[in-house]
């Protein structure tokens, strides 16, 4: 059976000499691993190798589910993400590698998630269309920490971030001090926090922005890596281990 569909390449590796194996975050299919069979050759019928965040109509034989796809046919889209740019700026394809690499890791083999599809479509071209200067880095920092905590709530992980899990009062600015406990899955308030003993504490303006990721877009550095050190650690738990690409995010 041959299934239509938009996808965008979240992860290729060599094969053979001359194929890969090319996962795709499909629209309607989701995360889809296939063989894209000679696409290394020179007459690639994929127009050449397929690089990560390639975008476009991609045909594939599914045979079964438990075996790879056979990637069928595959019609790139120009425009949709400008890989000058992000050959140009180093955080800014960090930052688009680190989204691949949390879906990859966190959304199943075709399990659809069409609302986080576009918005790694979106996060990937307004990162790599944005004029990019170091005072953008906050904007995809800020835009990045939206795009997890939309793949959080879409696989229906998102830690509570409005109220102390614990006792449950709703998170305010008077609190005097504000922690999150990636073992209890959300913001613990100073009463509860000696229950939990792998809390951290976060500035009040990162749990804020943690609350309504609408202030995401007017919050200073120290508070956006502030949160995404909390969703890095929160993130780790969920996977096990820490994601790849994490060190080159909070380091920058
Ligand atoms: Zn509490």
């Amino acid at each position: 059976m041959l299934t239509n569909d938009h996808g965008i390449c979240i992860r290729a590796v060599d094969y053979s000499e001359t194929s890969q194996v090319v996962t795709f975050f499909a629209r309607q299919t989701g995360k889809v691993p296939v063989i894209a069979k000679g696409a290394k050759k020179q007459k690639s019928s994929f127009g050449g190798p397929i690089e990560i965040f390639s975008y476009g109509d991609i045909v594939f034989s599914d045979s079964g589910r438990d075996k790879l796809a056979t990637l069928a046919e595959f019609e790139p889209l120009a425009g949709m993400v400008n890989y000058p740019v992000l050959s140009a700026d180093i955080f800014a394809l960090n930052a688009c590698l680190f989204a691949a690499e949390l879906v990859n890791a966190l959304v199943n083999d075709y399990d659809p998630h069409p609302g986080l599809f576009d918005s790694l479509l979106q996060f990937i071209h307004d990162t790599s269309h944005d004029r990019s200067s170091n005072d953008e880095h906050g904007k995809i920092l800020a835009n990045l920490i939206v795009f997890q905590l939309v793949l959080l709530t879409e696989i229906g992980l998102c830690p509570v971030l409005d109220y102390c899990v614990n006792c449950r009062n709703r998170l305010d600015v008077r609190w005097p001090e504000v922690y999150f406990s990636s073992h209890a899955k959300g913001l613990i308030c100073r009463d509860c926090q000696g229950a939990f003993p792998d809390k951290i504490r976060l500035t009040t303006e990162a749990a804020q922005c943690l609350a309504d990721a609408k202030l995401l877009a007017l919050a200073g550095e120290p508070a956006l890596k502030n949160v995404e050190d909390i969703l890095i650690r929160y993130i780790t738990d969920v996977l096990g281990r820490p994601p790849k690409m994490a060190q080159y995010i909070l380091n920058s």
